[in-house]
């Protein structure tokens, strides 16, 4: 299934210059959303991965599913002041403004290893944030995934460190 062709583009969102790849279009078609979910399992059910970590808020919307299918943990990164225990944050700029990350302290096991996925990477800095917090926090980073990827705006050059996996790549 072509996976690329159920994301739409809207023009000028959240704000002028800005191509929206929207993704609600892909989630609304029940075999697009599933075989984007089957995508990821494919990928991970052989690692050795403790914990998914989905990033607020359309990465809950693969990380949740795939951590099902895999049997292991969610946990999430939330924006500031939705998580109600003890958490580590993190400040970071976004292509379109600047936003905080946090995630409880107690979320994870020092040396659990962990997946971190959101829907879309754009600059990189969302993730960047995540895998701070991650570490931090004492988890082992197995790798970054993502639906869809904007490679055009370079967000790997900032994630070195990582491995990365995208379903769609767009140049
Ligand atoms: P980055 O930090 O620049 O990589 O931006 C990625 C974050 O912003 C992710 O959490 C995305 O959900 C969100 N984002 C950025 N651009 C878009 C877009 O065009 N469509 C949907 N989400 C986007």
């Amino acid at each position: 299934m072509n996976l690329e062709e159920k994301i739409r583009t809207i023009k000028d969102f959240p704000k002028e210059g800005i191509e929206f790849k929207d993704i609600t279009t892909l989630l609304k078609d029940p075999e697009a959303y599933q075989a984007t979910i089957q995508k990821f399992v494919e990928r991970y059910q052989d690692q050795e991965i403790d914990v998914v970590v989905g990033i607020e808020a359309r990465g809950f919307l693969v990380g949740a599913p795939l951590a099902l299918e895999l049997g292991k943990s969610f946990v999430p990164a939330r924006k500031e002041g939705k998580l109600p225990a003890e958490v580590v944050r993190a400040e970071y700029d976004l292509e379109y403004g600047s936003n905080i990350l946090e995630i409880h302290k107690d979320a994870l096991e020092e040396g659990q290893k962990v997946l971190i996925i959101d829907d879309l990477l754009a600059t990189g800095g969302t993730v960047k944030a995540t895998a701070d917090l991650i570490q931090e926090i004492g988890g082992e980073i197995v790798e970054l995934a993502f639906l869809l990827e904007l490679g055009f705006l370079g967000g790997r050059d900032q994630l070195v460190d990582y491995d990365i996996y995208s379903i769609i790549i767009e140049d």
